[in-house]
């Protein structure tokens, strides 16, 4: 008998086991040789502190003995939070952002799904671009989507030409995620425009809107002089979903927002979609305490240095040793493309160095392979003979 979880979850379960036999694998490696002489790629959880002003925050907050700051509230989030965070968006995003533009979610995971369940009917169909974050297709699936997949261009720019193929009457929503994982891209306000201008079209001749999800977990992880355009200016039916998991390090606290363009259309009744699904997805509202540490920590994030250093010393090195590479503007990814054809092959092959990384397959682009750098400078430095070897010979 094996009929415990249904045959969809089932199959879910072998489809997302890269992560998960990556994680079992590194677990075994260490056992047999030792946490230090593993290098573990795999998991992008930030390893970087937060702020000290957000534990200090929680220091303060946790000495108040009122039972109404942990009661039942707006399933869209405390008043005073959204306020203070539309005032704080407003300057970043570059126009007039008011609390009923904003949802407060869990992460920006909570939010994709409030979004998704408040725009999809049934098969409607939602475009990803190639390399993708592979929980994109579980959400979908969870509201009864359709997943098309668009190919990006060759230096993982969004391909328009790719989206105009996969556009169809049913067509209800792209996700774009910048920078990206697993790719580290940071779209171009250029290519941005041409994406917007052409969603602009279909929308009017298959009479409803084609929203823009703009998932930006990684927006204030950037490098250089790289700057990630706002969506809200160039596209109006555009919906951001962001979180404090990743600037702040603060994954496990899952805090985030879903945020409706202004000019958007049918602003109104998107909030309260967003409103209601955060209760009947069984989010209910985002954490209360939560809500109110982050209007504390607005003007905090992480050092970004961290990553950054570790960015180039990984790249610098792989790409020296023979690997190629497209340097990463953002987040904490490196995706590299692999020495043999067969990505899973080689990331076997690294495993013999006990290096842990993840196969592109589980990205939906095969022949690459990701790095998460959310680890220790002694770890990259300690894989760096392992990368050397695995490509020695080929
Ligand atoms: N989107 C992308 C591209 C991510 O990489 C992640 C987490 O790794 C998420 C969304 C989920 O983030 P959160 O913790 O804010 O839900």
């Amino acid at each position: 008998m094996n009929n415990f979880v249904s045959d969809k979850i089932k199959n879910s379960i072998t489809k997302s086991s890269w992560i998960r036999k990556m994680f079992e694998k590194g677990g075994e490696l260490k056992k047999k040789f030792g946490d230090n002489n593993v290098f573990d790629f795999s998991l992008g959880n930030p390893d970087v502190p937060p702020p000290v002003k957000f534990f200090e925050t929680n220091a303060n907050l946790a000495q108040c003995r009122n039972p109404k700051n942990h009661s039942y509230m707006p399933n869209s989030g405390y008043i005073q939070s959204r306020e203070i965070l539309a005032r704080h968006l407003s300057t970043v995003y570059g126009k007039n952002i008011t609390a009923d533009n904003l949802v407060m979610t869990s992460g920006a995971a909570g939010a994709i799904n409030i979004m998704l369940k408040s725009i999809l009917n049934p098969h409607d169909e939602v475009i990803l671009i190639a390399p993708y974050f592979a929980e994109y297709i579980f959400y979908i699936d969870n509201h009864n989507g359709i997943v098309k997949i668009a190919e990006s261009s060759e230096n993982f720019d969004i391909d328009i030409s790719e989206i105009e193929k996969n556009l169809s009457p049913r067509t209800r929503a792209i996700i774009i995620n910048s920078p990206n994982n697993p790719t580290g891209k940071v779209y171009t306000e250029d290519n941005l425009k041409k994406l917007a201008q052409l969603l602009e079209a279909k929308s009017e001749t298959n009479g409803r809107p084609i929203y823009i999800i703009s998932d930006e977990p990684y927006r204030k992880i950037i490098y250089d002089d790289n700057k990630v355009p706002s969506i809200l200016k160039i596209y109006k039916n555009s919906l951001i979903a962001n979180s404090y998991s990743k600037d702040l390090s603060l994954p496990g606290e899952r805090i985030g927002y879903a945020l409706i363009n202004p000019d958007c259309a049918g602003k109104r009744e998107l909030f309260d979609a967003f409103t209601l699904c955060n209760r009947i997805c069984g989010f209910v509202n985002a954490p209360a305490t939560m809500q109110r540490i982050i209007i504390e920590l607005l003007e905090e994030r992480i050092d970004v240095s961290i990553y950054e250093k570790r960015r180039n010393t990984l790249y610098d090195y792989l790409t020296q040793t023979g690997y190629s590479i497209h340097k990463p503007e953002g987040a904490f990814y490196l995706f590299v493309k692999s020495p043999l054809n067969d990505d899973i092959e080689f990331v076997n092959r690294l495993l013999e160095h006990n290096i842990l990384a993840v196969p592109g397959a589980g990205f939906g682009r095969s022949g690459y392979f990701r790095l998460a750098y959310c680890v220790s400078q002694e770890t990259i430095n300690g894989a760096f003979p392992g990368f050397a070897k695995a490509i020695l010979d080929i």
